[in-house]
């Protein structure tokens, strides 16, 4: 069988696949370039490995209270190495993103203080966290106050109203770093910095915290590198390289990763306990893996927006702009777009293949949904998986791709799935 044949055998049309491999050709550039960037942060993460002597003794499994587990805590030395951090909290217990956010957030705020988001409405499932969405235990219910300036209508910082947002008690400040699946753009790591050298100007003293979801290895630089005091990140995303099954990190300033730590666990016991039941081979070398994982994923929302671009549809970010995070979004103006669309990306996963998403009623959304997820991990967004609401303008959302030759699979896919469906004019 010759490669146009092997993709005959998986249901991919010579007409897709002439279309696509000519867009790719032309990509050759720019995948040049997102391969240097893997390289500079593959070096980097074998320094930091290299430095903090990781061993195969790392890899053993601890148990119960989990003291002196040398492997966490050498993982976690690598994390701040890695990111140029004091200290660092990379567990299993770190459920999520989510909860890796609240760690961060509830442990650094006492009632009283106030929580600034600068950039507008932060991630659906910090609405709860905060506050914003009336929850139960959210930081609101325990006297934190909550303030937002909303981006300027160009997407950019407003800098007057930021000014005169820092208050007195305003005691963290919350930077997403990625646009999640909002309207607006991502931040570059050079962006964040300047907004937090503002703040600063403005209040020494104040956190400043970047959820950093999506963002991870997509630069050579990371906001702990300009300013940031806390980076917080999920690894069933970019760090985690597809191998992590679960967890979360905090990586920041000494002073910030202990008071995070003691509501991780409890006052008085912290960082010291917390078994690593034997997941910590696949944090180190998930770790490990990560920047060729991000640089494939990159690929793949850059091939997309091309593709897509192509054939007429609204792509965002465009074909041509510099990424900052791992997220597509492309705009079909029609429900039967969107869920052929995620039909192809689930057509093209090496788990569930088989399966045929459909748009449900979910919890907390106003429309139904579509989900492809063909993932080794679940939920995990690493790994090649797309949603989109079935409301207009009927935009997908989607990211990842632990191989790039899966990324190009799934996009092409989808474009057989639309084309199946007459839904493309060539
Ligand atoms: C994914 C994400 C989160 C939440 O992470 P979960 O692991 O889904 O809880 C928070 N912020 C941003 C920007 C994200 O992309």
């Amino acid at each position: 069988m010759n490669t146009n044949e092997i993709y005959q055998s998986l249901g991919i049309s010579s007409k897709v696949l002439d279309f696509c491999e000519e867009v790719e050709e032309s990509l050759k550039p720019r995948f040049e370039q997102i391969d240097h960037t893997a390289e500079y942060n593959q070096m980097k993460v074998i320094k930091a490995m290299q430095d903090n002597r990781v061993s195969d003794v790392h890899f053993a499994a601890t148990t119960g209270y989990g003291y002196n587990d040398l492997g966490r805590d050498t993982l976690e030395q690598v994390y701040a190495h890695l990111f140029h951090t004091e200290a660092a909290l990379v567990r299993p217990n770190l459920i999520s993103g989510t909860h890796a956010l609240h760690v961060a957030l509830s442990g650094n705020l006492r009632p009283g203080d106030e929580l600034l988001s600068p950039v507008g409405k932060p991630y659906d499932t910090l609405e709860e966290v905060i506050g914003i969405r009336e929850s139960s235990g959210s930081l609101k219910e325990y006297g934190v106050s909550y303030r937002q300036v909303d981006l300027l209508s160009d997407g950019t910082f407003d800098y007057e109203a930021i000014g005169t947002a820092i208050k007195e008690k305003t005691k963290l400040v919350t930077i997403q770093r990625s646009k999640g699946y909002d309207p607006r753009p991502t931040f570059s790591v050079e962006q964040i910095g300047k907004l937090i050298s503002f703040i600063k100007s403005k209040k020494p003293d104040v956190i400043c915290m970047v959820d950093n979801c999506y963002g991870e290895f997509v630069e050579t630089i990371e906001p702990s590198d300009v300013g940031a005091d806390m980076i917080v990140g999920s690894l069933i995303k970019n760090p985690g390289g597809g191998l992590a099954p679960i967890g979360g990190y905090i990586a920041g300033k000494k002073a910030c990763i202990e008071r995070a730590s003691y509501r991780l666990s409890a006052p008085g016991l912290g960082r010291e306990v917390g078994a690593s039941l034997g997941l910590n081979t696949a944090f180190y070398q998930g770790l490990f893996l990560a920047p060729t994982v991000v640089a494939s994923a990159l690929k793949g929302a850059i091939f997309a927006a091309n593709v897509y671009e192509k054939l007429g549809f609204s792509v965002v970010p465009d074909s041509r702009e510099e990424r900052f995070d791992i997220i597509q979004a492309i705009t079909f103006g029609n429900p039967e777009g969107v869920i052929a669309f995620c039909q192809g990306i689930q057509a093209a996963a090496p788990v569930d293949s088989f399966v045929t998403p459909e748009p449900l009623d979910m919890p907390g959304y106003d429309a139904p949904v579509i989900m492809a997820a063909g993932a080794f991990v679940q939920g995990s967004s690493i790994e090649l998986s797309a949603d989109g609401p079935i409301k207009p303008p009927y935009t997908v959302y989607f990211q990842g791709g632990l191989t790039w030759h899966h990324a190009k699979l799934g996009i092409m896919m989808s474009l057989q799935k639309m084309d199946d469906k007459k839904l493309l004019f060539w």
